[in-house]
């Protein structure tokens, strides 16, 4: 089936780190995932940003720059029954790393919304997912390593929208990223890996973590 004919989605992500206020934009590695998640989803499906503040919308627009990006301060509660057309709380599944069941591709049958933590994960995680899993949604869990939230969502894409079993999927875990001979970040994380074996980081999230890097070691 051609991709413009297939199913489309709606993936959520429930932003939940507490925003500086007195900045406009939010941090940038959340403007980096958040892009790659826009080209990570397939051709009819768009992504929810939800529980913004309200001065972040803006920016975080006009960086996004895409149709399919829906940023709003509604939490996901209130989004679900303004959405065309309304979406049941029951189609809704929540990504959640203790959930008992792990994604299949027959979920891309029973749900039209994939929900999210817009979380920095933790090393080791807090279960922060926690706060949505009590809301009551049905979860799936992605497997045992911690995911970044962008990897998570292009994850459940190929799984549900290309059908591919999670464990079919090629994978590295805990990569090191290598900026030159003497620098180089372990990331407490699993992430797809390319056909050469390097984890797939959203654009420009390499260059940001270098900065990230020089700027704490200019710090001590
Ligand atoms: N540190 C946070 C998770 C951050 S990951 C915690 O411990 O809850 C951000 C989001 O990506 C999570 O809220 C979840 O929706 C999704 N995610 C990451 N890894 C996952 C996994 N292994 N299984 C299911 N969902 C996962």
């Amino acid at each position: 089936m051609a991709d413009s004919q297939k199913k489309g989605y709606r993936y959520v992500i429930e932003h939940m780190e507490d925003d500086d206020e007195s900045t406009e934009a939010l941090p940038e590695w959340v403007q980096l995932e958040y892009s790659h998640m826009l080209k990570l989803v397939g051709p009819s499906s768009s992504v929810h940003f939800t529980s913004l503040s309200s001065t972040s919308i803006p920016p975080l627009t006009s960086h996004l720059a895409s149709p399919k990006a829906h940023p709003t301060t509604s939490p996901i509660l209130s989004l679900l029954p303004t959405l065309n057309p309304p979406i049941d709380f029951s189609r809704v599944c929540l990504l959640d790393p203790r959930a008992p069941k792990v994604l299949s591709p027959e979920d891309g049958e029973s749900f039209d919304v994939f929900l999210y933590g817009g979380i920095l994960g933790d090393d080791p995680p807090r279960d922060r997912t926690g706060e949505l899993r009590k809301l009551g949604f049905e979860g799936r869990h992605l497997g045992e390593k911690q995911m970044t939230t962008d990897t998570a969502v292009g994850v459940t894409k190929i799984v549900v929208e290309d059908g591919v079993p999670l464990d079919k999927i090629p994978y590295t875990d805990f990569p090191t990223i290598t900026f030159n001979k003497y620098e180089s970040i372990e990331m407490p994380f699993r992430y797809v890996k390319d056909d050469k074996g390097e984890p797939i980081l959203p654009p420009g999230m390499k260059e940001h973590l270098k900065a990230d890097l020089n700027r704490s070691i200019d710090d001590f």
